[in-house]
């Protein structure tokens, strides 16, 4: 814990510094065009500049926030970055926007004659254009009704080029950097830019030489299914109970796109790696057509939802919606075979009784790990007894003796998580122990 925080602070300084360094540019390499303005113009002008350099800062680390370093997974966990991420490119919209406007403040722009040696300015022009479109396709993609599937190709190739067009707007658009040391920085930006990109395009290939296999596919309740993988003879796969990977398959059956699923297996039996996958949309749909022998690529494993992660407890609340069940399956797997001193209160709530996956097996891990209750209600279920939604009444009377400094680790869909983590907090749980991971990224 202490190393993490300690980690964090240092990623912390290091965006402070390099946010600093990149405004400090305008100054320590001064040019011509700021040099000979005075007063406000002067002023303008070199603010413009340098809310450019932040924004363009800003968007390499959007390529650093998305590469899955396992490093800044551990220290921050995925599902986190993948939010500053959404919220940089916001902050980075917003400063584009600024940006021209404090840069053509002190010119006459109608005066400004159209002429080919202004392309880098043209190209700024598109850039901004470019910029926008791929934040309103971020922000709103459902919205706009784009599927994920295409809008991650537009987006990955759009950003790529979004950051070509950035380089040769400020290498040939800014005096700063026409020669000289801040020329070369630029350079050197770009060439860290490549390397994180290019390592981003070779890791697929690299985990294609390891790949796993199928070796079996079944339902395990409604709309689910259980896909169980054999790891590759050489390769290795450490995981903690909760942590999710990405999967591709290679079969007929499907296309070879990426999704992130929960690792539902326990590590403590690593000669197979499962993942428990409801159909929810086109691609896992399909799900149930793989073949045993069809092969897998994982890349993973992620995130930070697990009791692994804490200082000791004996006792931990969780508290699930339909399959958000996964990642508490893994970490009671786990406490079955190798933890089975820990209390455990089990809330689950499915639309009706058929929703439940492996219902026999959380019979036997009721029989196998003593302190474990389980809760289940049904929101869905004909004639069900009143009292079975997941709503602060019902998380009061079956909390009531929990104590409050007990960790609790929400997964589900989207709006119960929210309401049931303001719910939760309102009933007296500590902040810093309620935990939540989002089926979206
Ligand atoms: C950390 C994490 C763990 C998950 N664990 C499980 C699990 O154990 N079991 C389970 O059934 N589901 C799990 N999911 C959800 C699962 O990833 C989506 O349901 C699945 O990707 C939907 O794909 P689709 O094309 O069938 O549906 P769509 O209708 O195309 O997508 C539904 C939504 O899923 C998300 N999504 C779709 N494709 C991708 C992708 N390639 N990468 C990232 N997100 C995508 C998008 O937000 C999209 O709006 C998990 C998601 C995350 C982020």
């Amino acid at each position: 814990m202490k190393a993490r925080l300690s980690l964090g602070v240092i990623c912390g300084i290091a965006v402070c510094a390099l946010l600093v360094g990149a405004s400090s540019l305008t100054f320590v390499f001064e040019t011509g065009s700021i040099l000979y303005k005075l007063g406000t113009d002067k002023t303008l002008l070199r603010t413009g500049k340098v809310i450019g350099l932040i924004a363009a800062v800003l968007l390499l680390f959007q390529l650093i926030l998305s590469a899955r370093f396992k490093l800044l997974d551990r220290i921050f966990a995925l599902n986190r970055l993948y939010i500053y991420h959404r919220v940089n490119a916001s902050v980075i919209a917003i400063l584009a926007v600024i940006h021209p406007l404090l840069v053509f403040a002190p010119e006459d722009i109608g005066s400004i004659p159209i002429e080919i040696k202004y392309w880098p300015e043209v190209l700024g022009a598109l850039l901004l254009i470019l910029i926008g479109l791929i934040t309103a396709t971020g922000l709103w993609r459902k919205f706009l009704d784009f599927s994920f599937d295409r809008w991650w190709i537009f987006h990955r190739a759009a950003a790529f080029i979004a950051s070509v067009m950035l380089f040769f707007h400020i290498l040939y658009g800014s005096e700063t950097f026409e020669a000289g040391m801040a020329r070369y920085i630029i350079i050197a930006s770009a060439g860290a830019y490549a390397v994180i990109f290019g390592w981003i395009k070779v890791k697929p290939f690299i985990l294609r030489q390891k790949p796993w296999t199928v070796t079996s596919v079944t339902k395990t309740g409604q709309h689910t299914v259980s896909v169980e993988l054999a790891p590759h003879k050489t390769s290795e796969f450490n995981y903690i109970p909760g942590q999710f990977a990405f999967v591709s398959f290679t079969s007929e059956a499907m296309p070879s796109e990426e999704h992130p699923f929960t690792i539902s297996s326990t590590p403590s039996r690593p000669e197979s790696l499962q993942f428990t996958i409801r159909c929810s949309g086109d691609w896992t749909a399909l799900i149930s057509n793989l073949k045993p022998g069809d092969s897998a690529i994982i890349d993973g494993p992620y995130g930070r939802f697990s009791y692994g992660f804490l200082n000791e407890f004996n006792e931990y609340i969780m508290i699930a919606g339909g399959i958000g069940i996964t990642p508490m399956l893994s970490m009671l797997r786990y406490m079955a075979d190798r933890d089975n001193t820990k209390k455990v209160t089990l809330i689950w709530s499915n639309r009706t009784r058929e929703d439940v996956v492996y219902p026999d097996e959380f019979v036997t891990l009721q029989k196998r790990l003593n302190g474990l209750v389980i809760h289940y209600l049904f929101t869905r279920q004909k004639g069900a007894p009143s009292g079975t939604r997941l709503d602060r009444t019902t998380l009061n009377s079956i909390l009531s003796v929990a104590g409050r400094q007990t960790p609790v680790f929400i997964c589900g869909p989207p709006v119960m998580m929210d309401s049931v983590r303001k719910d939760i907090l309102k009933i007296g749980f500590s902040k810093k122990l309620v935990f939540t991971e989002e089926f979206q990224l």
